[in-house]
C-alpha cells in the first residue's frame, strides 16, 4: 500500500534527532506525539524505547513515504551511524560515550538528552544529535554549557511527553527550558577536546589526532581511560598528580561515564584531557600516581598506541585482584577533606617510603 505523505509535514534540519523530527511533525498536525504515532502505527509502542538509538530500517522505510525524507537521509538523523563510529552496535546496553536514556515504560530514568536554552530560544527550534554524546558538554554555536535537566524541577527531558505542542516545556512541571540563564564560561580546554572529537565522529577524514589515536580507536581509548578515572581511588591520584584544583566530588561506586550528569562528565573530561595531553609521558605520570597495571586494563578495550603503552605498565598481581594504594586511600581521601596539613604530612610519608623501596 502506497502510503500518503502528510500534509503538514516538516523538513528535517540539519543534525536533527528523528525523535525530534517525529515531535514537530505531530505539533504540525496538532496533536500529541503519542496520538500521531498511533494513528500511522496503532499498537506499536514506539516513545516506550529509545527510536533515535535503535531505529530498525523496514520501520523508516514507512516513515521515509509519510514524512517525505527519503530512508536514507532519516537514518543520518538516528544515533546509528554514531554508535557505529564509537565501536557498539548491540542493541543492548550502553553505547560508549552516548548518554543513557533508561527508558522504562513511558519515562527515562536518566539524564540521557541535553539541550542549548539559546538553541532552543527560537519556537522552530529542534534536538540534536550531538546533545546525546558525553563529551558534549557546550553548544558549539553558542559556546554555552549545555543543560541535562530541566532548570526548574530537574527531570530528564522528554520532550514527546511536554505538556502543550511545544517541545521546549519542560513534561513534568511546564517550565520554560528555553530562557534559561546559564553560565557563560567554559573551559577552553575541554571545548577544543569536544571539538576534537566532534570532528573525529563526523568528518574522521580531516580530524586531527590525540597521541597516536584516531576514529575509532581514539574513542575505545578514551572511554578505557574513562573507565579507569571512574574509580575513586585512581580519580583522586591522577588528579593530584596533575595538581589539578580542588574538587570536593569524586566518583561513587559503580559509576559509568554514559549515566554521569554533566558536572560529574566535566569533572571527569577535566582530568582526562590533561591525562592524555601529552601522550605518553602524561598518561604514565597518572598510571604510576594511581599504581595502575596491566591488570587493571584487563577487561578494557585496548585499542593499538593504548595497548603498547599498558604492556609497559607492571603485569599486577592474579591472585590478589585489589589494587591496593600504596598512597591515596580511603584514610587520605578523608584527611584531605578535613584536615589539609595533616594529608600533608601523611602523603609526603607515603611517597618517601615508595621512594626508598625503589
Ligand atoms: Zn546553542
Ligand atoms: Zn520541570
Amino acid at each position: 500500500m502506497k502510503l500518503e505523505e502528510w500534509p503538514f509535514r516538516v523538513e528535517l534540519q540539519p543534525d536533527e534527532l528523528l525523535s525530534s523530527f517525529l515531535i514537530r511533525n505531530a505539533h504540525a498536525h496538532g496533536t500529541t506525539p503519542y496520538l500521531f504515532m498511533n494513528y500511522f502505527w496503532p499498537g506499536r509502542a514506539l516513545w516506550d524505547r529509545d527510536c533515535d538509538r535503535s531505529a530498525d530500517w523496514e520501520w523508516l522505510c514507512e516513515v521515509s513515504e509519510l514524512a517525505g525524507v527519503s530512508t536514507e537521509v532519516l537514518a543520518t538523523s538516528t544515533l546509528i551511524p554514531f554508535r557505529q563510529s564509537l565501536g557498539s552496535t548491540s542493541l543492548y546496553g550502553d553505547t560508549s560515550l552516548l548518554l543513557s536514556a533508561s527508558v522504562y515504560h513511558r519515562t527515562r530514568r536518566r539524564h540521557g538528552l541535553q539541550f542549548c536554552p539559546e538553541c532552543l530560544s527560537n519556537h522552530l527550534s529542534w534536538f540534536r544529535r550531538i546533545w546525546r554524546l558525553g563529551f558534549v558538554l557546550y553548544c558549539p554555536e553558542h559556546g554555552i554549557p549545555l543543560m541535562d535537566c530541566c532548570p526548574a524541577c530537574g527531570s530528564p527531558v522528554i520532550p514527546h511527553r511536554s505538556l502543550r505542542l511545544d517541545a521546549r516545556y519542560c513534561h513534568q512541571c511546564d517550565s520554560c527550558l528555553h530562557n534559561t540563564m546559564t553560565e557563560n564560561s567554559c573551559s577552553e580546554r575541554l571545548l577544543d577536546l569536544q571539538k576534537l572529537l566532534l570532528n573525529n565522529l563526523l568528518t574522521p577524514s580531516t580530524a586531527e589526532h590525540i597521541g597516536p589515536f584516531h576514529g575509532t580507536a581514539l574513542f575505545a581509548a578514551i572511554r578505557s581511560l574513562l573507565s579507569v578515572l571512574t574509580v575513586r581511588i585512581s580519580y583522586a591520584a591522577i588528579r593530584d598528580a596533575f595538581n589539578l584544583p580542588e574538587t570536593a566530588w569524586l566518583p561513587h561506586d559503580r559509576l559509568q561515564f554514559e549515566h554521569a550528569r554533566w558536572p560529574e562528565r566535566f569533572l571527569l573530561l577535566e582530568l582526562l584531557s590533561v591525562w592524555i595531553s601529552d601522550w605518553p609521558a602524561s598518561f604514565h605520570l597518572g598510571a604510576e600516581a594511581a599504581g595502575l597495571s596491566q591488570k587493571t586494563f584487563a577487561r578494557l578495550r585496548q585499542p593499538k598506541g593504548l595497548r603498547e603503552e599498558i604492556q609497559r605498565l607492571k603485569p599486577g598481581s592474579s591472585r590478589n585482584r585489589r589494587y591496593e594504594p600504596k598512597v591515596f586511600d580511603e584514610e587520605l581521601l578523608r584527611l584531605k577533606r578535613v584536615d589539609r596539613k595533616a594529608y600533608r604530612k601523611l602523603r609526603a610519608k607515603r611517597l618517601l617510603a615508595l621512594a626508598l623501596l625503589k
